[in-house]
């Protein structure tokens, strides 16, 4: 039997992206066969179709890191899931005895396969995949949705709860608003009873951030961002920044701060090596932290924290699988305001 796929063939543009027939992926003992339904494009498959440097993988390799959908088969004796059950897949596969599994942090994991990256991924309308990868999608959500979940939400619970230790009460600057990453941080820090600021150079993204909870808002093409959070928190800046646009904006970023404020980072689409301005990182006492996805302890705990405040992922577009290239297209020009999604089903 064969299903249809989307096959990164090569580095480049969306000529590189196919939708090619493979077979069917057969089940191993221990993996769940999961019939996707949804799956959402991230910033690292456009990296990945652009040149995917420093990312080891081969080639032609199925594309996407996220998906949600029903589990077709799994072991007799699976004691979490059953056929038929509505699922979300994270995308990790980790060797579970390095020095970082064995101390809980699998997300460390010195041999770490992503899907999508390493591996054949999730533009597929079957994925088979380890058990422990495959969690229940909370009621009430759709499969754009879950799959909107497992990359970006991820990430961004794991950069406010267990990087930057956000608490009820603090306040937050997230750069670049409308990215999933950044609607994301949105929703959590809002769920965390934080206060957000959100900037944006679009004023339309800030009205629908504005609708999303956002306490404050900053149009960056003519507002200064620095001035703009003082003035707002009288003098003394935002206890946390949470950015992944890099070199454009970590000079605002590390003046927004209040002393002994801390920076977490996932990215840097505009650049990677910005002044590091480290005097004011030393006498102001900041802290700087890097992170990227996150493990499977916290992607139960973020499943918790969703279904608790009703946390409702924002899809932008949903496509047809044949469309592919145009959510690309999308994803490049940074026109989207919440996630891209393909629809398997
Ligand atoms: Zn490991």
């Amino acid at each position: 039997m064969t299903m249809q796929a989307v096959v990164l063939t090569g580095h480049g543009g969306n000529e590189v992206v196919e939708v090619q027939r493979l077979p069917k992926p057969t089940r191993a003992p221990g993996e769940v066969l999961v019939r996707v339904h949804a799956a959402t494009l991230n910033q690292v498959d456009l990296y990945m179709r652009n040149s995917g440097a420093g990312i080891t993988h081969r080639l032609p390799q199925i594309m996407g890191l996220d998906a949600a959908g029903v589990v077709e088969a799994c072991d007799a004796d699976e004691p979490r899931l059953r056929v038929g059950q509505r699922v979300l897949v994270y995308p990790g596969v980790t060797c579970g005895r390095c020095e970082f599994c064995l101390r809980g942090e699998g997300v460390l994991c010195t041999s770490m396969r992503l899907m999508g990256e390493h591996r054949d991924g999730t533009f597929a309308q079957w994925v088979s995949v380890p058990a422990q990868n495959v969690l229940p999608l909370p009621d009430g959500l759709s499969f754009a949705q879950g799959a909107a979940l497992v990359v970006n939400h991820l990430t961004a619970w794991r950069m406010l709860a267990n990087k930057a230790r956000l608490r009820a009460g603090e306040s937050v600057l997230i750069f670049g608003v409308g990215g999933g990453v950044s609607l994301a941080g949105l929703q959590l820090a809002k769920a965390m009873g934080a206060q957000v600021w959100v900037t944006s150079r679009h004023a339309d993204k800030l009205a629908r951030a504005q609708a999303l909870g956002a306490d404050h808002v900053i149009h960056s093409a003519s507002q200064d961002v620095v001035k703009t959070v003082m003035a707002d928190t009288g003098g003394r800046g935002v206890d946390v920044v949470f950015e992944n646009v890099g070199e454009a904006v970590w000079g605002d970023a590390l003046r927004a701060l209040v002393r002994g404020g801390r920076l977490v980072t996932c990215g840097a689409t505009s650049g990677d090596q910005p002044s590091a301005d480290l005097r004011r990182v030393f006498i102001r006492q900041l802290q700087i932290f890097g992170s990227t996805l996150g493990d499977l302890t916290e992607l139960h705990e973020l499943l918790r924290v969703v279904e608790q405040h009703q946390i409702q992922p924002v899809i932008d577009a949903v496509y047809p699988l044949d469309q592919v290239h145009a959510a690309f297209e999308r994803l490049a020009a940074a026109q989207q305001f919440g996630k891209l999604v393909l629809d398997l089903s």
